[in-house]
């Protein structure tokens, strides 16, 4: 399916009219979305899916999400509902097609607090730690991969307050694996040469597949 070229241009002209200071200039509504506005947000737009490798929206460097209002909490509501049911830890706006920087995250699964995230930024980090690392748009394919321990995070959460967060072991991971999501890049592009040949075969078997499906 091709990259929805139209929503991206859309975006890019309210990016340009809105303010630079602010994560966007109209704040979400308080409180829960119905689930049936869910559904029939859902409707309007098709069914969310996973995008998988190599489909080219995962490709996309995303711009800053300036704008959220009831349209955008309901696809984000989708993706929190696509992640948990697929048991991810984390899902960025690229791979359900939307390319805004916004990510959804919650390492504990726990359902509660901020899970979903504006315009992260890395402040900084510290350390490094190499562990066996996944995506949910490359489903079944893990490789280790080397990447810091700790980091210190800032982004927005949707009362549009700045939040600084920081994360170490999975959730440090899931923060830096999330980010790259967002500017087009995927874990296998971090892989060192010896590794990528480990799973090179998987790749490839992706690759043929969407091959046949054009
Ligand atoms: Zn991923």
């Amino acid at each position: 399916m091709p990259c929805p070229a139209v929503q991206i241009a859309n975006h890019k002209s309210r990016i340009e009219n809105a303010s630079a200071r602010r994560p966007f200039p109209d704040r979400p509504q308080r409180g829960k979305l119905e689930r049936e506005n869910v559904r029939r947000l859902n409707r309007k737009h098709g069914p969310m899916r996973i995008r998988t490798y190599p489909d080219g929206c995962l490709r996309v460097s995303c711009p800053p999400v300036r704008e959220f209002g009831d349209e955008e909490m309901a696809r984000a509501q989708g993706m929190l509902d696509l992640m948990y049911e697929l048991k991810g830890v984390g899902l960025a706006g690229p791979q359900v097609g939307w390319h805004g920087q916004i990510l959804t995250l919650d390492v504990e699964q726990s359902g509660e607090g901020d899970r979903i995230f504006l315009n992260p930024r890395i402040l900084g980090v510290e350390g490094e730690a190499e562990q066996d690392e996944g995506c949910l748009s490359i489903p079944g394919v893990f490789a280790p991969l080397r990447r810091a321990e700790k980091v210190v995070v800032a982004a927005f959460n949707l009362r549009g307050e700045r939040m600084e967060i920081e994360a170490e072991g999975l959730a440090a991971r899931a923060w830096q694996h999330e980010l790259d999501h967002l500017h087009g890049i995927l874990f296998i592009d971090r892989l060192d040469p010896t590794t990528l040949m480990t799973i090179r075969r998987e790749i490839k078997a992706f690759e043929e597949a969407a091959e046949r499906e054009q």
